[in-house]
């Protein structure tokens, strides 16, 4: 089907099923500009939570649709690609987390919200990269355990000075940006600030001269007096950061910034997940029900 037509019809298929489309910021720019909502995760499970919408059409990878799932259980949710996974999500299992809390019962664990609904149910609470400092904050001086990504953990260990364990996952694309990336591009573009998300290694986010989440990394290009910005996150957001600031420029740090899973959506999948109701993300209601505790309590926090 031709592309306009495509995009009509994904039109016409919302009114009809009283659907929205939540698109992540790491999304292709077609699917972002399709979506109702387009952001990070902490914002797009706000509006997964408050929308009256029937139908949630989550444009992103499997923990994400989960996450709307739980918060939101009385609505259909539909992941339109059933294989977009997350793989640092799957670096921390049920089993392997329940053997830690056995050996490590007075740990409190906070649970990125990259992770599986049954992790997250094993979990005390849950952050985003956007909401993680402040949340952490309210348990400084406390026993924790911060599962699954080890960078992001290991930059909030290190700048708030906590008792705090980190579980050996990582993004794969976030950690393999290397210091001689960082030199060569800082060479070829000395006027450009360098910008990265702590899902990278703590000796980039130290070069770095600003680290956030991704909302943090766009709200921090849109309020810059600087006009040229190299990027070490998801090459999705420069979409976003070019919408936002036409007249500014933005190079990526490295090419192996695109998330192989956040990159299998396309239109087409975005029509049929419309057309034919898939895939149907379920969760089972005991893990729902923990994992809503984790959420609703970063919820409240945030
Ligand atoms: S960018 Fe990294 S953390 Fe995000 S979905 Fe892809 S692999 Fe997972």
């Amino acid at each position: 089907m031709e592309k306009t037509l495509m995009i009509q019809e994904i039109n016409r298929l919302k009114k009809e099923k009283n659907a929205v489309i939540l698109a992540h910021y790491y999304q292709d720019g077609d699917i972002q500009d399709i979506a109702d909502y387009t952001g990070d995760s902490l914002y797009l499970s706000q509006i997964a939570s408050q929308t009256d919408a029937d139908v949630i059409v989550f444009a992103g990878v499997h923990f994400m649709a989960e996450t709307a799932k739980i918060l939101s259980p009385e609505k259909t949710v539909l992941l339109p690609v059933k294989e977009a996974g997350c793989p640092m999500a799957d670096m921390v299992t049920k089993v392997r987390l329940l053997n830690y809390k056995e050996k490590h019962p007075d740990r409190i664990v906070v649970c990125y919200v990259n992770s599986t609904a049954e992790v997250k149910a094993l979990s005390d609470i849950c952050v985003t990269s956007s909401n993680a400092e402040k949340i952490i904050k309210n348990y400084q001086g406390q026993k924790m355990l911060y599962v699954p990504d080890k960078n992001l953990g290991t930059y909030l260990r290190e700048k708030y000075d906590l008792d705090m364990e980190v579980w050996p996952g990582f993004c794969c694309i976030h950690n393999d940006l290397t210091l001689d990336q960082v030199a060569k591009m800082k060479k070829k573009y000395p006027k450009a600030e360098l910008i990265v998300h702590p899902e990278a290694k703590l000796e980039i986010v130290k070069v770095s001269d600003f680290a956030g989440s991704t909302k943090g990394l766009l709200n921090y290009v849109i309020k810059s007096n600087h006009n040229e910005f190299i990027v070490g996150t998801e090459k999705g957001i420069i979409h976003t950061m070019k919408k936002a600031c036409p007249d500014k420029k933005f190079h990526i740090l490295s090419n192996g910034l695109a998330c192989y899973d956040m990159k299998l959506t396309r239109l087409e999948d975005v029509y049929l997940a419309l057309k034919e109701d898939k895939y149907v993300i379920e969760v089972e209601e005991n893990i729902r029900l923990k994992a809503f505790e984790a959420l609703n309590k970063m919820m409240k926090l945030s």
